[in-house]
C-alpha cells in the first residue's frame, strides 16, 4: 500500500469534525500541572503496517502518557513475574466505575477488577517492582515500543501528581493492607506516578499502537518486541476496559482496541493494518479526550475500522 490519499483526506476531515466538539470538554485539573494544557490543541498520527506515516495538527506537541502507560505497565508486569502472579492480584472484568474509584476494593472483592483502572495499575506496578531496575526497565521498554530514544519524564507533572495523588495513595494502602501489594505502598505509588508522567507525542503512541496491531513485531524492522500471548491480553483489555466506564460505548460505536489517558491521548490499534494516536487535552466527564474520541469516531466510520465493520476496512 503506497501513500494512501483516502487516509490523508479522511484524517484531515476527521480533524475538522472533531474541532467542532472541543468546546464541550475541560482539561483535567485534579493534577494541577495538567490544568496548564490547552484544550484547543488537537494532533493525530496514523502509521500503517507498510510504514507510511500520516500526521495532522499538533502531532509534535508532547503530553504526559497518563493512563495509556497502564498497558505498558501490564506488559512489563507480565514479562517480570508472569501470568499466574499478575492475575492472582488483579482481575480482567470491566468495572463500570470511574478510573479512580475505590469502591470495588471494598464491596466486590479486595482485588482490583482490571489493570486499566488506577487500582489495577498500582497492583501491576507492584509486580514491576520485582524487576531489577523498575524505572530504567520501564523507560527502556516505553522508548523501544514508541521507537524514540529521547522519551523523558515530565518532572513537573510527576511532582504535581505526587503532591495531589491522595486517592491513589489510599488505594495503595488498602491493597497493601490486604497483601495485594508486596512492596511499600509509597514506593509503589511513586513508580505508578512516574510511569504516568512520561512525556510522549502522537507519533510515539502511534508507533507503539502499530507494534500491538502487528502481534508485537515492529513491521519496519521485523523485530519482535512483545510476546504473542501478552499482546493478546493487552489488546483484549483495551477492548473491554480501555476507556474506563465508557469502554462499552466506545466498543460499540468505534470498535478499535484503544486506551485513553487524562493527559488527552487516546491510542488505538487496528489489527494488522495500523496504529493510531490522537491528542487533545479537553476531556469529557469520564476523563476521555473529546477531540481524540471524535477523530477516532470519524476515522472508524469513514475508513471502516470497526472490528465488526460490515462493509470491511476501506484501506
Ligand atoms: N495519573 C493519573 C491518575 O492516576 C492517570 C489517570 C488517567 O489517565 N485516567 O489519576
Amino acid at each position: 500500500m503506497a501513500r494512501n490519499e483516502l487516509i490523508e483526506k479522511t484524517l484531515a476531515d476527521a480533524m475538522e469534525y472533531a474541532r467542532t466538539f472541543l468546546h464541550t470538554g475541560k482539561v483535567a485539573t485534579y493534577i494541577p500541572e495538567l490544568a496548564k494544557g490547552d484544550p484547543d490543541r488537537l494532533g493525530a498520527c496514523i502509521i500503517t503496517t507498510d510504514g507510511e506515516v500520516y500526521h495532522a495538527g499538533d502531532w509534535r506537541q508532547e503530553f504526559t502518557i497518563q493512563s495509556i502507560s497502564k498497558t505498558i505497565t501490564l506488559i512489563m508486569a507480565l514479562q517480570t513475574v508472569g501470568y499466574e502472579k499478575v492475575f492472582s492480584k488483579v482481575g480482567v472484568e470491566p468495572t463500570g466505575d470511574a478510573f479512580n474509584s475505590l469502591v470495588r476494593l471494598e464491596t466486590k472483592n479486595t482485588h482490583p477488577l482490571n489493570p486499566m483502572i488506577n487500582a489495577g495499575a498500582i497492583a501491576t506496578a507492584d509486580c514491576c517492582m520485582d524487576s531489577k531496575d523498575p524505572y530504567g526497565g520501564f523507560l527502556a521498554l516505553t522508548r523501544k515500543l514508541c521507537r524514540r530514544d529521547t522519551i523523558q519524564l515530565d518532572g513537573a507533572v510527576f511532582e504535581s501528581e505526587k503532591k495531589a495523588g491522595m486517592r491513589n495513595r489510599s488505594m495503595a494502602y488498602l491493597m497493601r493492607g490486604d497483601n495485594i501489594l508486596e512492596h511499600d505502598a509509597e514506593e509503589v505509588v511513586d513508580l505508578y506516578f512516574w510511569m504516568c508522567s512520561l512525556s510522549v507525542n502522537a507519533e510515539d503512541l502511534a508507533n507503539y499502537a502499530l507494534v500491538l496491531s502487528n502481534n508485537g513485531v515492529d513491521p519496519r524492522s521485523g523485530v519482535k518486541l512483545v510476546e504473542d500471548w501478552i499482546v493478546r491480553i493487552v489488546k483484549t483489555l483495551m477492548v473491554t476496559c480501555g476507556l474506563y466506564d465508557a469502554s462499552g460505548e466506545f466498543a460499540m460505536k468505534i470498535g478499535i482496541p484503544a486506551k485513553s489517558g487524562v493527559g488527552g491521548g487516546i491510542m488505538g490499534t487496528v489489527e494488522r493494518k495500523m496504529g493510531l494516536a490522537v491528542f487533545n487535552p479537553a476531556l469529557d466527564p469520564k476523563g476521555n479526550s473529546v477531540g481524540a474520541y471524535r477523530v477516532l469516531e470519524y476515522l472508524s466510520h469513514y475508513l471502516g475500522l470497526h472490528y465488526f465493520s460490515g462493509s470491511g476496512c476501506a484501506v
